[in-house]
């Protein structure tokens, strides 16, 4: 029995890649962000893509994951990593050609020990307070700062998917004053959001991620995925008759229900519940009853013919509107989707 076939649109990965770039000037260069498995969409297909594209910068969260991109992507173009010199990786970062973002005062040190006159990067922290060096920090540690080759100093917005938050200012001006410490270095701030914002969080390199992948807060961007999921069974359903786990869902009038492939194991998560449906073309097909495992009903009383599958991630129902459904964002729905789809990539 087939599982569900995820589509997924290189092309349209690349037009977003262009899209984001084309908002920055010239001389503002557009790097790629492809963490989790390109937010779940292959490292491999869609590194490459992106290469070819004219990526040069790349950033991954892990340095695993760097190994996986370099493997696909071969040696010089840059890799740099969000975690920084963690304990267990350094081979990793020699042999793969990997350039740490470091984070703290324990990495710089160990790097500095391990790895003088190696490239590296450094992460602030501006106001998010999750990773990064702190004003008091790297004041502390600025005596090491002429034995590091530092090429890239960087930090993330923690609101800039609201455009208005006073925090995005506030975190450009306290980036830009601990930044002006390390003249020598490219500076970066913006991910998706951040390019959204404006010239002032643009700088050197911007980080988008989830725009390339479809997602908002890039509102332009064109769909990435496409997720359909075979039926394997309709069969009527009377007045009063339930259908699922917990007999959920109670029939109201004479309904025909379809069983399709898919379920939480896929990421399609139990959250969503009724509120989300699938699709037959453009007719909107509610879901009943409770998400399981591997199975989904839908009620397909309205359609004229029986489709062999359902799409529940469509232009209509993309990522954000499924995740609005289940309470969450289209991040979590993208990295969630799990591994027993047939994936079928197109240029
Ligand atoms: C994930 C991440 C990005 C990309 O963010 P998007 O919102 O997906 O564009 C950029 N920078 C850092 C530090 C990140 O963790």
């Amino acid at each position: 029995m087939p599982g569900g076939l995820l589509t997924i649109d290189l092309g349209a990965i690349v037009a977003n890649w262009r899209a984001l770039d084309a908002k920055t000037a010239d001389t503002v260069e557009t790097g790629a962000v492809i963490k989790a498995d390109a937010y779940g969409l292959g490292v491999r297909p869609v590194g490459r893509s992106l290469q070819k594209a004219g990526v040069t910068t790349f950033f991954v969260a892990l340095a695993d994951e760097g190994v996986a991109l370099r493997q696909a992507i071969g040696p010089a173009t840059r890799i740099f990593v969000f975690s920084g010199y963690m304990r267990g990786d350094e081979n990793a970062f020699v042999e793969f050609d990997l350039t740490p973002l470091l984070n703290n005062a324990d990495q710089i040190t160990r790097f500095l020990i391990d790895r003088q006159g190696a490239t590296c990067g450094l992460q602030l922290d501006s106001g998010m307070n999750r990773l990064g060096l702190e004003r008091e920090e790297l004041n502390s540690i600025m005596d090491k700062m002429p034995a590091l080759d530092q090429v890239l100093v960087m930090s993330h917005l923690a609101c800039a998917d609201e455009f208005e938050h006073p925090q995005n200012a506030a975190q450009l001006v306290a980036f830009n004053e601990m930044a002006a410490r390390l003249p020598a270095c490219q500076r970066s701030l913006a991910a998706t959001g951040g390019i959204l914002l404006g010239a002032d969080y643009h700088m050197n390199l911007t980080r988008p991620g989830i725009g390339l992948y479809g997602g908002d807060p890039f509102m332009d961007a064109r769909p990435v995925v496409k997720l359909s999921l075979p039926i394997i069974q309709t069969r009527p359903v009377a007045v009063g008759e339930s259908v699922g786990y917990g007999a959920a869902w109670i029939a109201t009038c004479p309904s025909i229900i379809a069983t399709v492939a898919g379920g939480y194991a896929d990421g399609l998560i139990r959250a969503m519940g009724q509120d989300a449906s699938l699709y037959a073309g453009d007719i909107r097909c509610p879901i009943v009853g409770r998400v399981s495992m591997d199975l989904i009903t839908v009620d397909i009383t309205d359609l004229a013919e029986i489709p062999t599958s359902l799409d529940i991630l469509n232009t209509t129902q993309t990522v954000d509107v499924l995740a609005k459904t289940a309470g969450t964002i289209g991040y979590e729905i993208l990295t969630s989707l799990g591994n027993r789809y047939k994936r079928v990539y197109k240029d």
